[in-house]
């Protein structure tokens, strides 16, 4: 039977307790992998994975989570850099506090995230990086310059790693959706809601799982051996 080879691999999810990352980690389970994934606030368990308290602005916790992931599940395999924040507003409006915070989170979080994986990786000469990004990335969008430019940089970043990882025999790769009906969602009008449904030619927003099945895809060293350094983008055609 055909198989995407993730079966006893370890992955790493951070911001797996709910959500995309939620998503990711089930999928990974039903894969057969051995997921550890971090939350920062809300313990949802998720069985027969590895929770860790963790957040992903704290570069010395996010290297105890790797120190801890390798001690209890074994070498890293993979690693998916979900954990993300948005705090909305039109440039003038924008505080530098919540400037501050969706950069850190999102894009600095990443850095944290994988500084301490990497050199293991590649001292391995194995190992698949996914790093979650978003069409606001891709495209711009209104009321999201912080997260705009935190999602772009996770793809400047991803790109430029996979050109120095290569050698090493590790891939990095993102994934961009669109609009995923998760809690992200929520502060978001419903007037708003349909004029971004409008644009988007499936006329639905997406659905976490939707997106888990292309980190799936990214992370397999089957299904994407030959793929790295790209942008699999999730999001109904949902484009600029
Ligand atoms: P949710 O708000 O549902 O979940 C966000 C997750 O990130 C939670 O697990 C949260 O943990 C975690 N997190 C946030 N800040 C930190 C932190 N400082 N340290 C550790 N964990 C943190 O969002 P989604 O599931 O929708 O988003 C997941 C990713 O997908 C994000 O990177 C987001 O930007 C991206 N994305 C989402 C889209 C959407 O439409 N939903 C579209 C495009 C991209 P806790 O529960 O503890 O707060």
């Amino acid at each position: 039977m055909a198989s995407l080879g993730l079966e006893d691999q370890v992955v790493l999810v951070t911001g797996g307790n709910r959500g995309i990352g939620a998503a990711i980690v089930n999928l990974l389970l039903e894969l057969g992998a051995k997921v550890a994934y971090t939350y920062r606030s809300d313990y949802n368990p998720q069985m027969g994975s590895l929770a860790i308290s963790a957040d992903v602005t704290d570069k010395a916790a996010m290297e105890a989570v790797t120190e801890k992931v390798e001690e209890k599940l074994g070498p890293i395999y993979g690693v998916v850099a979900n954990a993300g924040i948005t705090r909305d507003n039109f440039f003038p409006k924008l505080t530098t506090a919540d400037w501050d915070a969706v950069i850190d989170t999102n894009l600095k979080g990443v850095y944290n995230t994988l500084k301490p994986v990497i050199p293991k990786m590649y001292e391995r000469r194995s190992g698949s990086v996914v790093c979650i990004t978003s069409i606001s990335g891709d495209r711009g969008n209104l009321g999201q310059t912080n997260y705009a430019a935190s999602k772009a940089g996770t793809i400047g970043l991803t790109k430029s790693l996979a050109l120095e990882a290569a050698r090493y025999g590790v891939r990095a790769n993102t994934v961009s959706p669109g609009f995923i009906e998760t809690d992200m969602l929520t502060p978001i009008s419903d007037k708003v809601k349909q004029r971004i449904l409008s644009e988007i030619p499936l006329s639905r927003f997406g659905k976490p799982e939707e997106v888990a099945w292309a980190v799936a895809f990214l992370l397999s060293p089957i299904a994407s051996s030959y793929v790295t350094g790209t942008v699999v983008r999730v999001n109904g055609a949902h484009h600029t």
